[in-house]
């Protein structure tokens, strides 16, 4: 299939009082056309930071600071392909060089985003189905005027409650938008939607909000979805019910689904293509076949042997032994980040690693890619 997204050494720091944080370092990786790309990673990878980069969600003090998100769009493209030409690539545009209002016109009908905690993603004061019209509202009126759109709801999925919360809750939504928010809670499996639409969000399951935020991020009927640990707040059960309508809705809508996870099992249930983050970098990257049956980075390695059923999706990431390396940049190692955690270090790992491609779609940043481990050459990681 052809890439939807190519994200190309995707750079974000974070300045702060204690020093710079590299939490985003040349990260690359394509979504393909109706594909689910997995990123794993245990927490502080920088895993959640890339979505919010690629949707443009960063907020200071952090900042994208180097690299290209090339998104497939032809309307696009013809628009800027005249006036900032840098832009535009094809039929891709590179979303980091369009105007900020266009950039946000993109959130919706482009790019849409799913959380880990679905109540911080709902003003609590309106209900379910008046924000999921309005975001269907907020679409249709991006469609007409691209240029200017503002919603009550925008900003809560950063799980943040900002002063949005006091404003009056009375309804400005047409019934045409209303119709279409349930339909969306049905097409997203909430038995009775239309008695359910006019229900708060403290009334909701934990499960049944999920699905609710759900069908607010397909209002703008989204060609990439990305999901941030989607099911971790919920039990075994619900986590699967909300996994197969995420396969569901991908396989049927012909959605992308960018699914950001720390649970392996999540990613075997789910995901065509799989990158595995450790310290702000992509370390392998693949097939999901490929990385499950021959990883080669010892991270991946390690990851996959930590736990004992990858197709059971409840197992959890184990961690490894060894600390992950602070990304604050004055005590970043110039050697492969894994280096102190590594059982294969060698004198060779000493330097920053290349990415190697194996063969066109698995690519791995460890030297094990170009040559055998030799204990002669062996180092003693001790002194990170
Ligand atoms: Fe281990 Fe060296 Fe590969 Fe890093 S580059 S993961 S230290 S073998
Ligand atoms: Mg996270």
């Amino acid at each position: 299939a052809d890439p939807i997204l190519k994200v190309r050494d995707l750079t974000t720091r974070f300045f702060t009082e204690e020093g710079q944080v590299n939490a985003v370092e040349h990260v690359s990786f394509d979504v393909e056309d109706g594909e689910i790309f997995g990123i794993v990673g245990e927490s502080g990878s920088g895993k959640s930071v890339t979505a919010l980069s690629v949707i443009d969600l960063i907020e200071s003090p952090g900042r994208v600071t180097e690299g290209e998100i090339w998104y497939r769009n032809e309307t696009l493209a013809d628009e800027f392909r005249g006036s900032i030409p840098d832009a535009v690539d094809g039929d891709f545009v590179d979303v980091r060089r369009l105007p900020k209002g266009v950039r946000r016109s993109l959130r919706g009908p482009s790019f849409s985003m799913v959380f880990q905690d679905p109540m911080s993603s709902f003003n609590p004061s309106l209900t379910v189905g008046e924000q999921i019209a309005e975001a269907v509202e907020v679409q249709r009126r991006a469609r007409a005027n691209p240029r200017r759109t503002r919603s009550r709801t925008q900003g809560y999925g950063l799980g943040k409650l900002v002063a949005d919360t006091l404003l009056p809750s009375q309804s400005y939504v047409s019934d045409e938008s209303m119709n279409r928010a349930v339909e969306l809670l049905d097409q997203v499996g909430i038995p009775d939607p239309e008695d359910r639409a006019e229900e708060y969000p403290h009334q909701f399951s934990g499960g049944m909000l999920q699905r609710a935020m759900i069908a607010q991020a397909l209002a703008g009927e989204p060609d990439i979805l990305v999901a941030d640990e989607p099911t971790t707040a919920l039990d075994v059960t619900i986590q699967a019910q909300i996994l197969n309508l995420l396969r569901d809705l991908q396989e049927h809508e012909g959605m992308s689904i960018l699914m950001i996870t720390h649970d392996l099992g999540v990613i075997a249930r789910m995901c065509d293509r799989v990158g595995v983050m450790y310290a702000g970098e992509i370390v392998e990257r693949g097939p999901l076949a490929d990385i499950f049956d021959n990883p080669v980075h010892p991270y991946t390695q390690g990851l996959l042997g930590s736990i004992p059923d990858v197709d059971d999706p409840s197992t959890r990431l184990e961690p490894i032994s060894g600390n992950v390396p602070s990304l604050i940049d004055s005590e970043m190692p110039n050697a492969c980040y894994f280096a102190d955690r590594c059982p294969n270090a060698m004198n060779d790992c000493l330097t920053r690693i290349p990415e190697y491609e194996l063969d066109g779609r698995h690519s791995v940043r460890c030297v094990l890619a170009e040559r055998e481990y030799d204990p002669n050459d062996a180092i003693d990681t001790e002194v990170y």
